[in-house]
């Protein structure tokens, strides 16, 4: 099942030095997801050859204007576009409100519903649920209410193994992918582990946009495979991210140590750096196993 995310945007506060603001696009199972939607996203989307008409699901981590500026634009086109299925949006009990009042002024009544779910950002709670995944928040520690999200996997059912399944009435795939041994009315009996193997262990992807390094969201994100998480600033400028409830590129790597992730992302970039090898190098430093996340890439989680 594909389970991957593409970057769009990875910048702090401005656009600048070819970087957007923070906005993300996760696809799994060919379902898509945008998470964030800084000012731009609809050109990014376009330039990465990502159809905005797919996206069914958006989440906003907070209300600062380059985690959101690109919604109403992004919305917009998409009612021009002609869409007429649901959009589901996930956010602040005021973003709503933001959304409204500028549709109202520009008398835009869209060709499509809106579904809005507000998010508290004080406890971390399930927001989404399909056959595919879950969506719980993750409460992060910023200058305004801030939730990151968790996306995972669910557990799928076992896989048959084709060539011994083609012999066995296809009434019996569902009992034996479950795990359920079945009796032929013959009699004999197929085990499941014989017709069958383990599907791939659930995958996980936590998203952590805008936080101070702080240990009151590492539970909820224990153990999750690929870690996003912003580093603002290399770590001279500790009390510069402090100040501002950001984190350092060699907190980012702490993180991804304590929570025993698997692969850590980092971005939200400040623009005071024009290239991004140094905080590269000192994520890497601290965990291995780091990666830019820069416009353009995709990352299979
Ligand atoms: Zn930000
Ligand atoms: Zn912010």
């Amino acid at each position: 099942m594909k389970f991957e995310v593409t970057i769009l945007g990875s910048s702090s506060a401005t656009p600048v030095f070819n970087r957007n603001p923070s906005a993300q696009l996760l696809n799994c199972n060919e379902k898509c997801y945008l998470i964030d939607c800084g000012e731009g996203t609809q050109q990014q989307l376009a330039k990465f050859n990502l159809k905005a008409a797919r996206i069914d699901y958006i989440f906003i981590s907070h209300l600062h204007g380059d985690h959101y500026f690109g919604l109403i634009g992004l919305l917009s086109s998409l009612h021009l576009n002609g869409r007429i299925k649901p959009m589901q949006i996930f956010g602040p009990k005021a973003l709503l409100e933001i959304l409204e009042i500028q549709f109202k002024y520009s008398d835009t009544v869209l060709r499509y519903p809106i579904e809005f779910f507000p998010i508290e950002a004080d406890e971390p709670k399930l927001i989404f649920e399909n056959s595919d995944l879950t969506v719980k928040t993750i409460v992060l520690n910023h200058r305004i209410p801030t939730t990151g999200f968790l996306f995972q996997q669910k557990k799928r059912q076992r896989k048959l193994i084709k060539d011994k399944a083609e012999n066995v009435p296809m009434a019996y795939y569902t009992a034996l992918k479950k795990g359920m041994d079945v009796e032929l009315p013959n009699g004999e009996i197929l085990r499941s582990e014989d017709y069958t193997v383990a599907a791939d262990a659930p995958r996980s992807y936590a998203y952590c946009s805008d936080t101070l390094f702080d240990e009151s969201y590492l539970p909820t994100i224990m153990g999750c495979d690929t870690l996003y998480h912003e580093a603002t600033f290399m770590h001279d400028l500790l009390d510069r991210a402090r100040e501002t409830h950001h984190t350092t590129a060699q907190q980012a790597a702490e993180v991804a140590n304590i929570i025993g992730a698997k692969k850590l992302l980092i971005g939200h970039f400040s623009s005071r750096y024009k290239t991004l090898q140094m905080l590269f190098e000192e994520a890497q430093a601290g965990f291995e196993n780091t990666e830019l996340a820069v416009e353009g890439r995709t990352f299979q989680l």
